[in-house]
Order: C-alpha cells, then sequence, then structure tokens
C-alpha cells in the first residue's frame, strides 16, 4: 500500500472501530457473551475496583504508578451517570486506602456531559470533594473525547481549578487548536497530559493523516519541555507508546533540567507493556488502568489505533471459551 493508501485504510479502520463502540445494541450484546474476553482481558484491569487494586499492585512492584479509570463513556441516561459517579467515587475511596501512588481519569460524558452541562458540574464537583484532603498528586485528570467536548472540557478543567478541586487535563495534539490552549494552560502552571487523540476529525480543525499527527505530536511536546513552559510551572504527561519520539524527547528534558520526577511518561494497560517496565527504570511511569463491565467501546477504539489488531479481535471471536 502507498502511505496515502494505508493512511486513508487506518483513517477508515478507526472510523469504522469508533462507530462501532457507539452502537448500543451491539454493545449490550457483546459485553455480555464470552466470546471477546480475550479482547477485555488485554485492555481492562477486570470487572471491579478490586481486581483493579491487584492489577495496580503488580505494576507498582515494577516501580509503574497507576490512573485509574471506571469505564461507562457516552453514557445518555441520568441513572448511567449516577451508577458511574457512584462507582468513580468508591474507586477513589477504595484506592486512598492503598498505598499506592494514582490519580483518576474522567470523561465528562461518563459523568454526565452528555445530557447536560449542569449535570455533569454537580457531578464533578462531588468527585472533587471525594479527592479533598487526599495527599497531593490524588487529583482528577480530565479525558478528552471528541471534538464537541473539547471546548466544554477545558472549561470544566479551569471551573475545577478556580474551585480548587486538584485537577488535570488531557490534550488532544491532532487538533490544531491545540497549541493555543497548551500555550495558555501551561502559563497557569498545569498538568497536562498530551495525547495524539484517539478520534478522527474534520481537517478544518484536526491534522488527518498520520505523519502530520505524528509531527504535530513531537513539536508540542517538545514545546512542552520549552524552558518557558518549564518556568511556568507545567507539570507534562507524555501519554504515547511511540517509543520513536519518547526517544527524541528524553534527552531533551534531560538537557534542560527537567528531572525525572518533574514530568511522567503513561501507557495504556496491555499496550507495549515491556517498553513500559524499561522505561519505568530510569522515568516516572504511569499505566491507565481501566476497569469495570462496559468493557467494549474502550476496548473497540484501542484496536482502532493498531489495525494490525484486526486479526486478534477476529480470534477472540471465534474463539471457543
Ligand atoms: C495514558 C493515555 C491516555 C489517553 N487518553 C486519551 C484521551 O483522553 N483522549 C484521546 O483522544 N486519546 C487518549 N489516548 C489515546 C491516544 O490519543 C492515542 O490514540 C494512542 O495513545 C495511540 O497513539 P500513540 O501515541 O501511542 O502513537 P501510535 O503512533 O498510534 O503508536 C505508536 C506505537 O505504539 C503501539 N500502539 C499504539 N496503540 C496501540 C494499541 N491500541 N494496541 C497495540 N499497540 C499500540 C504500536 O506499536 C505503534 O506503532 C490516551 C493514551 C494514553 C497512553
Amino acid at each position: 500500500m502507498t502511505f496515502m493508501g494505508a493512511n486513508l485504510g487506518k483513517r477508515l479502520w478507526q472510523r469504522t472501530m469508533i462507530s462501532l463502540a457507539c452502537r448500543e445494541g451491539l454493545r449490550t450484546r457483546i459485553e455480555g457473551s464470552d466470546r471477546l474476553t480475550a479482547l477485555a482481558e488485554r485492555f481492562v484491569a477486570g470487572p471491579d475496583v478490586e481486581a483493579a487494586q491487584r492489577k495496580a499492585e503488580a505494576f507498582a512492584e515494577a516501580g509503574i504508578h497507576t490512573s485509574i479509570y471506571y469505564l461507562g463513556e457516552y453514557v445518555d441516561t441520568e441513572a448511567r451517570v449516577e451508577d458511574n459517579v457512584q462507582h468513580i467515587i468508591a474507586a477513589i475511596e477504595h484506592f486512598s486506602h492503598t498505598g499506592l501512588d494514582w490519580f483518576i481519569s474522567v470523561d465528562p460524558t461518563q459523568i454526565g456531559y452528555s445530557i447536560n452541562e449542569d449535570l455533569g458540574w454537580a457531578n464533578a464537583q462531588r468527585i472533587g470533594a471525594a479527592l479533598a484532603d487526599l495527599p497531593a498528586g490524588r487529583y482528577m485528570m480530565l479525558d478528552m473525547e471528541d471534538a464537541s467536548y473539547v471546548q466544554p472540557t477545558i472549561t470544566l478543567y479551569e471551573r475545577l481549578v478556580e474551585a480548587q478541586v486538584p485537577t488535570a487535563i488531557t490534550l488532544q495534539t491532532y487538533l490544531l487548536r491545540t497549541e493555543d490552549d497548551l500555550k495558555r494552560l501551561a502559563a497557569q502552571g498545569a498538568t497536562i497530559r498530551l495525547v495524539k487523540g484517539a478520534f478522527v476529525a474534520n481537517r478544518r480543525i484536526a491534522h488527518t493523516r498520520k505523519r502530520d499527527i505524528d509531527d504535530a505530536y513531537l513539536r508540542l511536546c517538545l514545546l512542552a519541555l520549552s524552558p518557558p513552559m518549564k518556568e511556568s510551572g507545567l507539570r507534562p504527561i507524555f501519554a504515547t507508546h511511540d517509543d520513536r519520539i519518547l526517544n527524541i524527547l528524553m534527552p531533551v528534558a534531560s538537557a534542560t533540567g527537567w528531572q525525572p520526577g518533574d514530568y511522567e511518561i503513561e501507557m495504556l494497560l496491555g499496550v507495549r507493556e515491556p517498553l513500559q517496565r524499561q522505561l519505568a527504570a530510569q522515568h516516572t511511569m504511569r499505566v491507565y488502568m481501566p476497569f469495570g463491565a462496559a468493557w467494549w467501546p474502550y476496548s473497540i477504539r484501542r484496536v482502532g489505533e493498531k489495525p494490525a489488531m484486526a486479526g486478534f479481535v477476529l480470534r477472540a471471536m471465534l474463539s471457543k471459551r
């Protein structure tokens, strides 16, 4: 395949997986069946917070910290939002009694933003209250969803900071607006997780070619490591499995005076785990640890990021368990 062909093929595959993630009927059928459990086992810690704790403890033995995430995104009923919020608060309570180094990742849509912003804001405050009085480093990391939620998520972040809730934010470098967002939020001394972006958007607002997305990621990560950003108190989290880019960033971090504890590298559970263990020897390394029963939309989006996993999904579908 030519580069252009491969690029289009990957985008088509990713769009297909994102649309599968959003199909409610399919999700209910699949989550209730055994067939794709191999997929869940790879990307998800388990059905409950105890399973997440066990996995987190195993990673801690390798010097890897955790960000916990209760699965349940793009929900559209108040009952499911309430269920998510209760599980998130219970997870905070549960992990606060462990000796682990963790923070909690939250998707705005899972706490009400896909219904209305007032509900989302009220729930974000409830989660903030559960984080009050915990040691430094226990904060709410706002994940970033599709482009329609970017401005509401940034507004939510700013309101939480104003309300003195310990909060950090994810920015997606595939979006053209992100350089401005990064500069503005970094100047406020934010903790910012930089990702390439797991969604696809129109070329008016986003890079659409893989090569351009990779270039933008490298450029904005280098900007995050620049001396003015360091002086502003920015704490960057490089959330990528791209070792080519990490191999460029790490020497720059050290030459610019960043200590390993001033920035973090974060990767997903089930992705490049040998690399995670290798990096943990020299850098602050964290693993994103999803748990809960609603594993399908999350796992299938991970498959969308790597077309080569089509075979893995097919085998999981056909396997007899
Ligand atoms: C901690 C964390 C949090 C994230 N939060 C968000 C978020 O809030 N919003 C958002 O839009 N996106 C989020 N993402 C996803 C991110 O945007 C990318 O889609 C994803 O990380 C893949 O991009 P990459 O940087 O790893 O680079 P790529 O170039 O896609 O991958 C680099 C290499 O890593 C391996 N790899 C990457 N992904 C996979 C996979 N799924 N399975 C197997 N191998 C893989 C492949 O070998 C690939 O060659 C997050 C990612 C991480 C690590």
